[in-house]
């Protein structure tokens, strides 16, 4: 048998974790294997600020929320650099892998949700979890 092609395995990947994930938890197989860019991540910054604080920005002591929120639309398009002075630290800014301590990889893909909080994965170990199969297949082949 010949070896599956790149977008084989991921295709595989892709099915695998979307049942996988189905029957966790119920949720639309379309939010997995989403690719999310490190600037895309950035651009998300307001999005997800609100979302997590919008709730608290009308009371009295939600004023630093509400006004950190519309210094950070206000920045079009927002850098990463911008985005940590706005907020005071880096965690908004950074993508992390689930699977390494990758630190700020370009780009990440969610490939899994469990209890709630999506699993991301970075190149090197998509890469790896492809190696895996690779390896079961060679193997099938005596
Ligand atoms: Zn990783």
């Amino acid at each position: 048998m010949r070896p599956l092609t790149l977008m084989g395995m991921v295709t595989l990947v892709v099915r695998r974790a979307g049942i996988f994930c189905k029957q966790m938890s119920g949720i639309d197989e379309r939010e997995y294997m989403e690719l999310i860019t490190r600037q895309q991540h950035i651009d998300d910054i307001p999005n997800r600020w609100h979302v997590q604080y919008g709730h608290t920005m009308d009371s009295c002591h939600g004023y630093r929320y509400a006004d950190k929120y519309a210094l950070l639309k206000a920045e079009v398009p927002l850098t990463k650099k911008k985005a940590d002075e706005i907020i005071g630290n880096d965690s908004w800014s950074t993508l992390e892998c689930s699977g390494c301590d990758a630190e700020d990889p370009d780009a990440i893909v969610i490939v899994a949700e469990v209890d709630g909080y999506p699993v991301y994965l970075c190149r090197e170990c998509l890469v790896e979890a492809m190696g895996l199969i690779d390896k079961k297949e060679g193997s099938n082949e005596g």
